[in-house]
């Protein structure tokens, strides 16, 4: 059993070194009063834009310094408040920060108005001149947002209305968050324990179908029993999505989301058409796993459940980090051996210590090497979170290290890519090197099988559910408790149907997605993950142009709008195609887990 550590007696070398950043408090206070100065610089250019090309350039060099002066600040802050989220010391340095950028955000507000107001052409002109070379993303987004951008006083408007749009995500956190009591269930040991939302996965993967089946019915009735006020709730969320749709001349909603990062609507929907497509698949899957649990039905609370080989990886951090440098070897020999450098040069904090922020991430600024946050746990959960974070941080990596810092950040649509193609890669390179354990094998297929359905099946249906629903709304339908949880059972009778018994508390189950309160953006799970199988099975086909293609990728940042970004690494998300071949691969897989299974009962 692993004890709980304190900050003080980690080994430092495996703690993340923020030196890199600030070499002490004392130097971010000194950064802190510089940014604030920047920002009155900034805010003094306030009605110069319109004074020609070297006011312009100015402005745009100076928001530029700002911004990376905001993200040291911002981010040494939040690492050092995750170290140990119980210091007062850094949870006021971090309030601070956050201040801060509102408030240089604020004050650099008057830029993208001022250069809307330009007369026609001549931001045209500064996107094709050099001198202009590293904000030209920058200003051919501000431009094709010109079309949907109203005059000051409608766009102040706007702005005061956003607050009022915003109520219904912030009392649907409020209520699920705060208020709602799911009461107690009864654990695996016969004893009644809390429930919680967060706490529902842990009784679904219980081997005990009691222990499912109370714990998941308990928490659906208990979104149920506020099933009319969430309805509302979730109705106002669309309508403000329908008024700021209208207000800023858009087709519709979905069109106004998908502009932000220049995917058309036909992205979306091809998503849709084809991962229908893969529903039989999906059923083959789940008789599988009812086979092999011995269910008789498979109910939407056996969902979760695993096949248990009691096989599992126990690594330190150490052969993990090693196994990861073999694990990305398809990527190339100086992939691997700048990644290397993440544990010598203290990039990741690795151990869980005590009061540090759980989970895991990556972050980075622009002028230093990544960090990663771990909780690192030797299973291999533990090894599959290390390759995932390491995914994020060699992009993030190569973008700062090739693009200009305007052009360094990439965008969330392709964020997930690089991450989830690691995690297929450690797959891959683990089932080689157990190709003949074959619990190890049936523990590594059951885990990406479970990826795809909830990642891809799972996240496809919610993009249905909000879609439809915003179709609804805009049609002058109410959305109401009854045609939502309608819809929404619909949907799952859709996925499910052919291989489960669809039970009528999964109707509600809706009311419990947070996501639905970003409108149109669970749909990047799917297209990112579906993405990254199409890459990896270039990268893993050892073809030098395809991997060169995705390497490129990884430096591109935010240089390019993401599906050219795609393009470039190799997969046309324009197309259903990637999708497709990522179901195909699901298909194999799904081919491979029933013939493991067949070869005879699992060593339990
Ligand atoms: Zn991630």
């Amino acid at each position: 059993m692993e004890q709980e550590l304190t900050r003080g007696t980690v080994d430092p070398r495996y703690t993340w070194d923020l030196t890199r950043i600030f070499e002490n408090d004392e130097a971010w206070e000194r950064a802190f009063e510089n940014a604030k100065k920047q920002a009155d610089s900034l805010a003094a250019m306030a009605g110069t834009m319109k004074d020609g090309k070297q006011a312009v350039l100015a402005a745009l060099k100076l928001e530029n310094e700002l911004e990376q002066a905001l993200g040291c600040i911002y981010t040494y802050a939040m690492m050092k408040q995750h170290e140990d989220t119980t210091v007062g010391r850094y949870q006021a340095m971090l309030g601070r920060a956050g201040t801060l950028v509102s408030e240089a955000m604020a004050r650099a507000a008057f830029l993208t108005p001022e250069l809307l107001a330009l007369e026609e052409g001549v931001l045209e002109n500064y996107i094709a001149d050099p001198d202009f070379a590293d904000f030209d993303v920058s200003l051919s987004k501000t431009l094709r947002l010109k079309p949907h951008t109203l005059c000051a006083e409608g766009e102040t408007l706007l702005a005061m209305a956003s607050e009022v749009c915003s109520v219904s995500e912030n009392v649907y956190d409020m209520l699920t968050d705060a208020d709602m009591d799911l009461g107690t269930t009864r654990g695996e040991d016969g004893k009644k324990a809390k429930l919680t939302d967060a706490r529902l996965h842990s009784f679904l993967i219980s081997p005990d179908r009691a222990v499912r089946k109370a714990a998941y019915t308990r928490v659906m009735n208990g979104y149920g029993r506020l099933g009319n006020a969430i309805a509302a709730l979730y109705a106002g969320q669309v309508k403000a999505d329908i008024f700021s749709a209208k207000a800023r001349k858009y087709k519709n909603c979905r069109e106004s989301y998908l502009y932000q990062d220049d995917v058309d609507e036909s992205v979306y929907d091809s998503l849709i058409d084809a991962v229908h497509g893969g529903i039989d698949t999906l059923a083959e899957y789940l008789r599988i796993k009812k086979e092999q649990t011995g269910l008789a039905n498979m109910h939407m609370y056996d969902m979760y459940l695993g096949v248990d080989t009691g096989f599992d990886i126990q690594m330190d951090i150490d052969e993990a980090f090693e196994t990861f440098l073999e694990a990305v070897k398809p990527l190339g020999a100086d992939y691997a051996a700048d990644a290397s450098r993440a544990l010598s040069e203290r990039w990741i904090d690795v151990y869980e210590t005590k009061n540090k922020r759980s989970g895991a991430y990556s972050t980075s600024v622009y002028s230093t090497a990544p960090y990663v946050l771990l909780n690192h746990k030797q299973t291999y959960d533990g090894l599959s979170t290390l390759c995932h974070e390491m995914g994020h941080a060699m992009h993030s990596y190569y973008s700062n290290k090739t693009q200009p810092a305007a052009k360094a950040d990439y965008t969330i649509f392709v964020a997930e890519v690089a991450s989830t193609l690691n995690e297929i890669l450690l797959s891959e390179h683990l089932l080689r090197k157990y190709k003949d354990n074959r619990a190890a094998r049936i523990m590594l297929i059951g885990n990406l099988l479970e990826h795809f359905r909830t990642t891809v099946f799972r996240q496809t249906m919610f993009a249905e559910f909000e879609h439809k629903a915003h179709l609804m709304a805009e049609a002058g339908e109410s959305l109401t408790k009854d045609s939502l949880c309608e819809m929404y059972y619909d949907l799952n009778k859709l996925y499910y149907g052919k291989a489960a018994k669809v039970d009528k508390e999964v109707a509600c189950e809706w009311m419990r997605i947070p996501h639905f309160y970003s409108s149109f953006y669970v749909y990047k799970y799917a297209t990112g993950f579906c993405a990254a199988v199409a890459l990896a099975r270039n990268v893993l086909s050892g073809d030098p142009d395809k991997v060169a293609a995705y390497r490129r990728f990884l430096t591109l940042g935010g240089s390019m709008t993401p599906i050219e970004e795609l393009k470039a690494a190799g997969v046309d998300m324009s197309t259903p195609q990637p999708v497709c071949e990522a179901l195909d691969y699901f298909a194999e897989l799904v081919m491979e887990y029933r013939q493991l299974l067949s070869e005879g009962a699992c060593a339990q």
